[in-house]
């Protein structure tokens, strides 16, 4: 049984993670300040003697008696729509947040995971994108607050691992999906299968032919746990996510014909810097981790509209 913390814990892959680490019979402290986690999202855990649950904003540093083997640092708005009305919140989670959990790592010389994002590739213009890309990013634009949060959270990590010698390991996570999302979230696929339900308006923005790659839960979270309990992850950042590449009609198409809705698309306008074309390169979580996706779009698509 590890000891193991998760920052971030109330959130959409933060609980997934939590509920599968208890599962596998490891103790979890899970951290969390509800700005975009919530707390029906581990109320089925509460009552597991190995769980406990801390409200803190990772902002602010933290100190705990209890020891610490391993350390998931996931804490951080994710959404578009969240990060973008988050903005410095989200700057600081990333940077302050960071040093926070890589202090508090250094100090218990517990294991440490860094969530971070494809949003590091900002717009690519490789394609798939594989770990060396160092990516387009506008630093400026409204998605920077996210982006470049971030890459420092990169940069500060192997900072600790290069200084201090801290056994570290970054997660680029790919678009991932599934039960738990927040309705209101603002993404494509809790937007969709909302709008589809109710027989409103699919909103596509632009033409609907920029694409992404979306990762079933389930999935990310062993990719997650192989990431941060492989040996020969150590120093590495992995990109996780499902390399099966659909444009965003197609998304919009596919959750309608799901769910036999009588929806029409209407197409908005595309936000600034939307990225127009998302893809992991998923060589070396396969060769490092042993690790790829199994559930295909339909069938998660189907448990996430359940
Ligand atoms: N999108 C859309 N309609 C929506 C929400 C999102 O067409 O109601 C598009 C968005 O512009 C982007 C893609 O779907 O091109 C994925 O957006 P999401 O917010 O899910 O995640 P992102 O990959 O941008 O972080």
């Amino acid at each position: 049984m590890a000891k193991i913390m998760v920052t971030g814990g109330a959130g959409f892959i933060g609980s997934h993670l939590c509920e599968k680490l208890l599962n596998d019979g490891h103790r979890v402290i899970c951290l969390d300040n509800l700005c975009t986690g919530t707390s029906e999202n581990i109320a089925h855990l509460s009552n597991n003697k190995n769980f406990t649950y801390l409200q803190h904003d990772i902002i602010k540093p933290l100190t705990t008696k209890e020891e610490i083997d391993y350390l998931f640092h996931l804490a951080s708005p994710a959404s578009p729509v969240d990060y973008q009305r988050l903005p410095v919140e989200t700057l600081l989670t990333g940077s302050s947040g960071t040093h926070n959990a890589l202090e508090l790592a250094k100090e218990k010389d517990a294991t440490f995971l860094l969530a971070s994002s494809s949003e590091v590739y900002g717009d690519p213009t490789i394609h798939p994108q594989p770990e060396s890309y160092w990516g387009n990013v506008n630093p400026i634009g409204p998605r920077s607050c996210y982006d470049e949060a971030k890459r420092f959270a990169e940069a500060l990590t192997m900072a600790y691992h290069r200084k201090h010698g801290l056994d570290v390991r970054i997660a680029r996570i790919f678009n991932t999906y599934g039960p738990r999302m927040r309705k209101e979230d603002g993404r494509a696929i809790p937007n969709f299968i909302t709008q589809a339900l109710a027989n409103e308006p699919i909103t596509v923005y632009g033409d609907g032919s920029q694409t992404r790659s979306f990762c079933y839960i389930s999935d990310m979270v062993d990719g997650i746990c192989r990431a941060m309990f492989s040996n020969g992850a150590e120093g590495e950042v992995i990109n996780l996510g499902n390399p099966d590449e659909v444009t965003i009609r197609e998304l919009a198409e596919k959750v309608k014909k799901l769910i036999n809705s009588d929806s029409e698309i209407a197409f908005k306008a595309l936000p600034q810097d939307d990225p127009k074309r998302r893809c992991p390169d998923i060589f070396k979580a396969k060769e490092i981790l042993n690790w790829e996706p199994k559930v295909d779009l339909d069938a998660g698509l189907n448990k996430t509209i359940k």
